[in-house]
């Protein structure tokens, strides 16, 4: 949490740099986009992007290219899972994996979606870490996410080659594994009815959260030498991994498997 005083310094730039906002471009920087900048408009700080294509990035990691879809990277990321699998004995595979489950490992506790208003991004990046680990996912599937958007980016004839798209679009993948807290709470009313209560939270896909969780995976990813990667990213493309299911991992893979006391 923010300090009072650091919050209102905070705050005392941002109306400083609103009232700034006259060196802002005319208009977007993305090519036929009519909207102002939301610095020139005076609802924002961004000199250069319009609320449209600022929320873009946010929430794709790219002011132009959305994301991938599901049917995209679902055999890919199967693919990269298979790949994973059939060379688990090898060093760089160990050593992905392991570069993973420290991440789980050093993560700190698996504060609910709930009590996780008003934290900071690398708080909440790294509660989404350690609910993978209290839920038991397999550190093959971040992995295999990691693997199947590289060898799609290769394959892709426009490719948005930034390691933030690649970042981001990784994370989505892995903050959609640690799916949210979820409570469910039965009462009784006055009238001796039963009424079921369910809340579901799931922390927002977008923004600075998604970098850390990107920025983490990219680290781990590094321990994998680029003759591996490149071999990896061949067979996945190369179909020697047929995906022969839509689902991008086994099922039993998904959760409570015992990954975390592997490594
Ligand atoms: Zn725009």
């Amino acid at each position: 949490m923010r300090s009072p005083a650091v919050r209102q310094a905070r705050r005392a730039e941002i109306r400083h740099r609103l009232a700034a906002g006259a060196g802002a471009a005319d208009r977007c920087l993305v090519i036929g986009c009519p909207h102002p900048p939301t610095a020139a408009t005076g609802k924002g700080l961004n000199r250069r992007y319009c609320r449209r294509h600022e929320e873009h990035f946010a929430r794709h990691g790219s002011y132009i290219k959305a994301s991938y879809s599901a049917s995209v990277t679902a055999p890919a990321r199967r693919a990269a899972f298979d790949w994973l699998t059939a060379n688990e004995a090898s060093p760089d595979v160990k050593r992905f994996l392991s570069a993973i489950l420290r991440v789980y490992q050093s993560a700190g506790r698996a504060t609910p979606t709930f009590r996780l208003a008003g934290q900071s991004p690398s708080v909440r990046a790294r509660a989404v870490w350690a609910r993978l680990r209290e839920a038991g996912v397999d550190p093959r599937l971040p992995a295999a996410a990691w693997l199947g958007v590289a060898s799609v980016t290769r394959a892709d004839p426009m490719p948005e080659r930034s390691v933030e798209y690649r970042g981001v679009q990784v994370a989505k993948i892995i903050h959609r594994m640690a799916s949210g807290s979820h409570r469910r709470w039965v009462s009784q009313q006055p009238s001796g009815a039963i009424q079921v209560t369910e809340m579901h939270k799931y922390s927002a896909s977008r923004g600075e959260i998604l970098r850390r969780i990107g920025a983490e995976i990219e680290r781990c990813a590094e321990t994998l030498s680029s003759a591996a990667l490149g071999r990896a990213t061949d067979e996945v493309l190369g179909g020697l991994y047929p995906s022969r299911s839509r689902r991008p991992h086994p099922r039993s893979a998904g959760r409570r498997r015992s990954c975390v006391d592997r490594g």
